[in-house]
């Protein structure tokens, strides 16, 4: 299990991380989320031991993680971390990339291992071509592979599909995570994109004021945002009489105390999202059909 006791953490003078404690049971997946600059690429390099805690205390099981103060070599080989800006060869294939730090006198498994990898990251068709020609996202992935090939326990990862294109994400993200639940590997992700969290976080932090403000399960927090920061992560919402009502649980019906008036339709697939004059402020709701500017409607709150 890892965990996180009262950890302190400033660049100089600048305080990042106040107080932080949570944990992470073995093969849980924790998501990390916050708006930027609010500290989650730091927790990360934190966790990893780049750098010395001001105060608290890290432990995966019984080992304390600890920072460049009392270790020569930064990291430890049970855990991994896949930064935002990743570092690979690029003179060399995808494949030698992800075998980097497998054993040569091997070669067998290691070629199992690294046809593994780079199927789960599915760059089967790039394994012999060289990084340096690949797009950032194709990188990206390869970042992945590499962090996955000597199986850590626990693997740190910092926005870890930010490069990857809309095309390709989903079934990633779906074969990524079902890799570590498999493999019982400890997952902890840093990331603004609320479908890295649904359907895959065990757990979700919400990183606010260098404080942990929440950390409860997503479903939870989906359904019961207490701040607008919280609701901001996963929809469109809006602030009606102190309640925070989501665009998606305001309805059209025939008559209410509601009435809006209709400023813009945006096309969103499934349906559109209307902004609507609410006595002078916009309010949001999602509607079948696109509504025509000027016309007003009322609305009703069903959740
Ligand atoms: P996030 O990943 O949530 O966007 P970061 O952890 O990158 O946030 O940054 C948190 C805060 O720490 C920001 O105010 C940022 O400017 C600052 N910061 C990040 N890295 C450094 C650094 N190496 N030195 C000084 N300040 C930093
Ligand atoms: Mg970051």
């Amino acid at each position: 299990m890892l965990n996180v006791k009262n950890l302190t953490f400033s660049y100089n003078k600048t305080p990042v991380l106040n107080d932080v404690s949570f944990n992470a049971k073995q093969g849980e997946n924790v998501a990390i989320i916050g708006e930027s600059g609010s500290g989650k690429s730091t927790l990360l390099k934190v966790l990893y031991g780049e750098y010395d805690l001001d105060e608290g205390h890290i432990f995966w099981k019984d080992e304390e993680i600890l920072g460049p103060k009392f270790n020569l070599v930064i990291g430890y080989d049970f855990m991994k971390y896949v930064a935002q800006e990743f570092d690979l060869m690029p003179y060399i294939t995808v494949e030698e990339n992800i075998g980097k730090h497998l054993s040569r006198f091997f070669p067998e498994e290691t070629q199992q291992r690294i046809d593994e990898l780079t199927k789960v990251v599915e760059l089967e068709a790039f394994a012999k071509t060289k990084v340096k020609t690949l797009s950032g996202g194709q990188k990206q992935r390869v970042a992945l592979a590499r962090a996955l090939a000597k199986q850590p326990e626990i693997i740190l990862l910092d926005e870890p599909f930010s490069h990857i294109d809309n095309f390709k994400k989903q079934s990633l993200r779906r074969k990524v995570f079902k890799y570590l639940k498999e493999k019982n590997i400890t997952c902890v992700v840093a990331t603004h994109d609320k479908d890295d969290v649904l359907g895959f976080a065990d757990r979700m932090i919400v990183l606010n004021d260098n404080k942990i403000a929440v950390n409860d399960l997503p479903e939870t927090l989906y359904k019961h945002p207490k701040t607008p920061l919280i609701a901001s992560f996963f929809e469109e919402f809006n602030v009606i009489n102190d309640e925070i009502i989501y665009a998606n649980d305001l309805k059209i019906i025939e008559s209410s105390d509601l009435k809006v008036v209709v400023i813009q339709s945006f096309f969103k697939g499934n349906f559109y999202l209307i902004e609507a004059d609410l006595n002078g402020d916009s309010i949001f709701f999602e509607n079948q059909k696109n509504l025509e500017t000027g016309i007003e409607v009322c609305l009703s709150i069903i959740k």
